[in-house]
């Protein structure tokens, strides 16, 4: 199963897809994890993405999909996986369709989670997350357990830099210009599913597995 996660940053995209990834035990792939990974380990493609990515606008995509069409080509993505922040552009989804169609395959279903705008702002000042584990939490919604402390690996949780109020609306302004076109774009191809996500995340969850079954 090959899954996409669309929607605002915020909308709760990585949330979901962690879930979706144990449920139907399929790898988790967000190329916004695998760019703090690059950055926090000093790599040259880390210290070119940072460029973009603390100012809230996309890395181009010649980097992007390199990335990406690595890191579905491994072993444990043969039977599928979640995309979760990619494509975030039409040229971006165009390769992922070609790439795909030349193995004779294609993507099952288009998850858009909507979350109005004013909801955004909010829950990105709240968001914290673990660069060791790539965990998120929300410190009102979704708390860890001790405060400031990963769960799962024990690391210690930071707002993200690109989670700070301005660069937060110049992100929400390049989602509408650039991603939010890609819902027409799997609508088009029958794809698209779209879940309300400004109720709980269980029952965020709840829509999703009624619609993959
Ligand atoms: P995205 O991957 O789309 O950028 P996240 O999954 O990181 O978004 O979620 C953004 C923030 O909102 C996080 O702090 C997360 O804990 C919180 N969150 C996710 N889903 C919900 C929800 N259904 N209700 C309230 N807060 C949520
Ligand atoms: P995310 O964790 O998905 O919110 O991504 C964080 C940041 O990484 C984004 O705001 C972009 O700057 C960058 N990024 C992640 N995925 C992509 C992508 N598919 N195309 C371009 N930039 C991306």
């Amino acid at each position: 199963m090959k899954i996409i996660m669309l929607g605002a940053p915020g909308a709760g995209k990585g949330t979901q897809a962690k879930m979706i990834a144990e449920k139907y035990k399929i790898p988790h792939v967000s190329t916004g994890d695998i760019f703090r990974a690059n950055i926090k380990n000093g790599t040259e493609l880390g210290k070119e993405a940072k460029k973009y990515i603390d100012q809230g606008f996309l890395v181009p995509d010649e980097l992007t999909v390199k990335i990406l069409l690595d890191r579905v080509a491994k072993d444990d993505c043969k039977n599928g996986y979640v995309l979760d922040g990619f494509p975030r552009t039409i040229p971006q989804a165009e390769v992922l369709d070609k790439a795909l169609s030349e193995m004779g395959d294609g993507i099952d279903y288009a998850i858009n989670v909507d979350v109005p705008d004013e909801n955004i702002v909010r829950r990105m000042s709240g968001r914290r997350a673990c660069l060791a584990c790539g965990a998120t939490y929300h410190i009102a919604h979704i708390p860890p357990k001790k405060e400031g402390i990963c769960d799962t690996c024990g690391q210690e949780l930071v707002l993200r830099d690109d989670d700070k109020p301005e660069t937060v609306l110049n992100r929400l302004k390049v989602y509408h210009d650039q991603t939010q076109p890609l819902i027409d774009f799997y609508a088009a191809q029958g794809v698209l599913k779209n879940v309300d996500g400004t109720v709980d995340m269980k029952d965020v969850f709840a829509a999703i597995v009624d619609i993959l079954g």
